[in-house]
């Protein structure tokens, strides 16, 4: 029989660290060891997300936190401001991290591979857990060659921090390493409303980024051909949307020596 999952949570109070609890907790072969957040300290964690105790109280330091429940994995769902040090301190305990927090900038993921290929200890930094945005990404990558002219419209919720989306981004950068040298269309287009025609990723990919209260998590990859569009659209509708790719890493960084980025490398490794 193979040995239970001494799982940890980072921003356990928070919309998706409580789905996050609550998934763990009520998984086969896992446990919930470990809380920490900034908001609910020294509350039961079970308590706080609206099931029975669970036993765990939130804390709010990691790294003690880490030490003393024994974690093998942490997830983090916390803020673009904490996520680096959060992630550092992990890798440095030797506890495999699984990152939900997006707004990393690319040096500080890099570093953070770095330090995990020196520590030997695997893990994932995921802009998306949603196991169908994983697949609008590798569709996108598909029809890219075939359709070189193409936007994104990512829409969320009014809370996010940061924008454009995670998602937005990797989607753009694995259609542009696919299509490789594109020309953009050269109009000169009068802008009359800065910022209407989205932010330009590289060779004319434009991301737009719509914030509404009543949204959680959605995208459109919207190409142009001749006489044709083709849309791949993904909405995540709640946020246990999340949670079969959450606990597919759960599973599959224990034993991993690589902090890889995107959860297509863990969904398709097997492939
Ligand atoms: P949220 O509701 O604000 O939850 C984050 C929680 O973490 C809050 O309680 C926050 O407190 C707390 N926190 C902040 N700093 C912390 C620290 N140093 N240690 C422990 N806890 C800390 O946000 P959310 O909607 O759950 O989203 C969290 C992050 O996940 C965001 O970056 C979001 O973009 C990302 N996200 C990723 C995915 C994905 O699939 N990868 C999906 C959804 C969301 P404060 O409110 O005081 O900051």
């Amino acid at each position: 029989m193979s040995e239970i999952i001494r799982v940890a949570v980072s921003g356990a109070a928070g919309r998706v660290g409580q789905e996050v609890v609550r998934a763990v907790s009520r998984e086969n072969g896992m446990e919930l060891v470990g809380a920490v957040d900034v908001h609910n300290i020294g509350k039961d964690a079970g308590e706080v997300v609206g099931v029975a105790p669970l036993g765990v109280e939130i804390g709010n330091d990691l790294r003690q936190m880490l030490r003393e429940t024994g974690a093998q994995v942490v997830v983090d769902f916390t803020s673009p401001r904490a996520v680096f040090d959060n992630a550092r301190t992990a890798i440095e305990q030797g506890v495999h991290p699984v990152i939900g927090t997006t707004g990393m900038s690319t040096g500080e993921r890099l570093e953070l591979q770095e330090l995990a290929r020196q520590a030997g200890v695997g893990g994932l930094i995921a802009p998306n857990f949603a196991i169908g945005a994983v697949l609008m990404i590798r569709f996108a990558e598909t029809a890219a060659s075939y359709f070189p002219a193409v936007e994104i419209i990512e829409l969320h919720h009014d809370q996010k921090l940061d924008a454009p989306s995670g998602t937005a981004l990797k989607t753009a950068e694995v259609i542009a390493a696919k299509r490789g040298d594109h020309r953009p269309s050269m109009i000169e287009e009068t802008i009359k409303l800065e910022g209407t025609r989205g932010g330009e990723f590289a060779q004319g990919i434009r991301v737009h980024s719509v914030r509404l209260p009543g949204l959680v998590a959605h995208q459109e990859v919207i190409f142009g051909g001749l006489g044709q569009t083709l849309t791949i659209r993904h909405d995540s509708l709640s946020r246990e949307s999340y949670m079969p790719g959450v606990l597919l890493a759960v599973r599959r960084v224990i034993g991993s020596k690589e902090l890889v980025y995107g959860l297509d490398n863990l969904m398709f490794e097997q492939a």
